[in-house]
């Protein structure tokens, strides 16, 4: 018998048996069950996956929702009509001009200390408000006699997920004179603790008073010129005595409406692509690190004492901040609805005593990842690398480089700017902004830094870096963000030790193969990067709407 004729026979017997056992079960046979017309969202596939989905949740976290709670989350998550695509960006925004001309970003924009959980959502933000009060203390002293009001509001992703992100306590600290550098971070969690604490804001002779209650979560959706746009207002009863349209646009870094980016000097070695500054590092025989300490000099007009410097703070800050997570008790809960316990600790604990010794440098490297990122989550300083975030990403490296492998610290100044430079690559014709472009913006941008540090301590040839940088970034590529919650915890903290991982991975296959034969550029994973970002639903791009965010059940 022809196999196809096997399977006629077997199709035809089927109904006959279906139908025979359908006599004493009436409800084997389900057809008639099914509906002719199927509700939007409750398509058995849609169903189906939403069950498993939730039902996997339940079974990992030890949370079995009743069967009210499981109809209303079905319910709830019921397939969205098709999501909006993500507004383009508006053309006037600096950083989507900026892409023609040669890179200019400094390490000292680029590297920035300031609060956790996010760069875009909390530093950004506090930026934004302290920008605009000290615009607002310049106005005329008869103007400000009469302001009774300071408000701000926020839109877009800064609404969809700020509250997660603690991004009103942040842009009320700015209001009332804070920096994102050296706000204290106690400050921030006693906002938490006692949300409705009033503050004095001196204005020329007048004294406003703010509160939490001044900072309004808007409108999530909106014709915004970027999805993480916010609006501070000082008033006069109902007059407006001055206004101004802000943008975060990622990383910490900030724009309004009107902006116009400072003055700066020519790069002693122009780039606009990792092609470019390969070629100036090869021609000069130099490496890569040295050729933007000579760009950083040149735009800024500092010296390379002062440079290396800020760089040092920097590296400083980025130990300190992964010995500050290790020091944590074991178990520790972090804030938020998630109740998420600490593993930094206990991971490295337990990698130390592992027997195998490549175990315990994957297991550790893991754990200084957690440590920073977890400090990210509890709302503590971190240096945003590209960003909040991604924070634990670059520290890890830049620990197990410094302190445990103690490779000079030259090595690892020179590393940070390598590392700085693909971060600028990335901004300058991608995104930093998970707004904008999703997780492969943050942590994919942060692991392909870290690559390019740690090939550059081991003294690789400007190809091996590129090639590092390049594979981490091209195995983040995709990958969406969908903080449960809204907070910067699940999966963002894992994720940093991921990306700190694939970092390592990176330059362990970049330095062992033929650099030549690496068939994939850095612009091209960097282009790959930005049409990813256009092409992603605006649900994966920091809204908590969908992916993790949708389907983990907190309990
Ligand atoms: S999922 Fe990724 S991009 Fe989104 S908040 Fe977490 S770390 Fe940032």
């Amino acid at each position: 018998m022809s196999n196809k004729h096997a399977d006629e026979t077997a199709d035809t017997l089927r109904p006959a048996t279906h139908l025979e056992a359908s006599r004493e079960d009436p409800l084997v046979d389900t057809r008639q069950l099914i509906a002719p017309e199927i509700p939007r969202g409750v398509d058995r596939r849609s169903f189906l996956m939403r069950s498993a989905v939730g039902g996997a949740a339940a079974v990992l976290t030890g949370c079995s929702p009743s069967p009210a709670e499981k109809t209303a989350k079905a319910v709830e998550t019921a397939a969205p009509p098709a999501a909006a695509a993500a507004p383009p960006l508006a053309s006037d925004l600096y950083i989507v001009m900026r892409e023609k001309g040669p890179v200019l970003t400094t390490v000292d924009e680029f590297y920035k200390v300031g609060p956790g959980p996010s760069s875009s959502h909390t530093i950004g933000p506090m930026r934004i408000t302290y920008d605009f009060y000290q615009r607002a203390t310049k106005l005329p002293a008869d103007q400000l006699a009469t302001a009774t009001k300071l408000q701000v509001n926020l839109f877009g992703s800064l609404s969809a997920t700020g509250k997660g992100h603690g991004t009103e306590r942040a842009a009320l600290a700015g209001l009332i004179g804070n920096e994102p550098a050296t706000v204290d971070p106690k400050f921030l969690d006693s906002l938490r603790d006692k949300p409705d604490q009033v503050f004095p804001v001196k204005l020329g002779d007048k004294s406003i008073d703010v509160s939490l209650k001044d900072v309004i979560y808007d409108a999530t959706k909106g014709d915004f010129k970027h999805p993480n746009t916010m609006t501070v207002k000082l008033l006069a009863g109902d007059k407006v005595l001055l206004e101004q349209e802000y943008y975060s646009v990622g990383g910490g870094f900030i724009e309004w409406k009107g902006y116009t980016p400072p003055k700066k000097n020519a790069p002693k070695y122009p780039f606009a692509t990792m092609k470019e500054l390969r070629g100036h590092a090869d021609a000069n025989k130099t490496t890569i690190g040295k050729i933007i300490l000579a760009n950083e000099m040149s735009i800024s007009g500092k010296s390379e004492e002062e440079v290396y410097a800020w760089v040092d703070k920097v590296i400083n800050a980025m130990v300190a901040t992964v010995k500050s997570g290790l020091s944590m008790p074991e178990d520790d809960v972090l804030p938020g609805p998630i109740k998420l316990h600490s593993k930094a600790a206990t991971v490295y604990k337990r990698a130390m005593d592992d027997k195998f010794q490549s175990d315990r440098g994957i297991g550790v490297l893991s754990a200084f990842a957690l440590a920073a990122s977890e400090e990210n989550g509890r709302g503590h300083l971190v240096i945003t690398a590209p960003t909040g975030g991604s924070a634990g990403v670059m520290p890890a490296l830049v620990y197990g480089l410094l302190e445990v492998r103690k490779v000079p610290r030259q090595k690892v100044r020179e590393g940070m700017l390598a590392g700085a430079a693909i971060g600028y690559l990335c901004k300058h014709h991608a995104t930093l902004s998970a707004a904008e472009g999703g997780c492969q913006a943050e942590i994919g941008v942060a692991s392909a830094m870290a690559a390019a540090l740690t090939a550059t301590v081991f003294d690789e040839e400007a190809r091996v870096v590129e090639n590092a940088a390049e594979s981490a970034l091209e195995h983040h590529l995709g990958m969406t963000c969908d903080p449960v919650a809204g907070y910067v915890q699940v999966p963002c903290i894992e994720r940093c030790a991921f990306g700190a991982v694939k970092a390592w991975t990176a330059y362990a296959i970049a330095s062992n193969e033929i650099a030549s034969r690496h068939r994939v550029d850095l612009d091209a994973t960097v282009a790959a990067l930005a049409q990813t970002a256009k092409d992603m639903n605006s649900k994966y791009k920091e809204t908590s709407e969908a992916g993790l965010a949708l389907s983990v059940v907190l309990c």
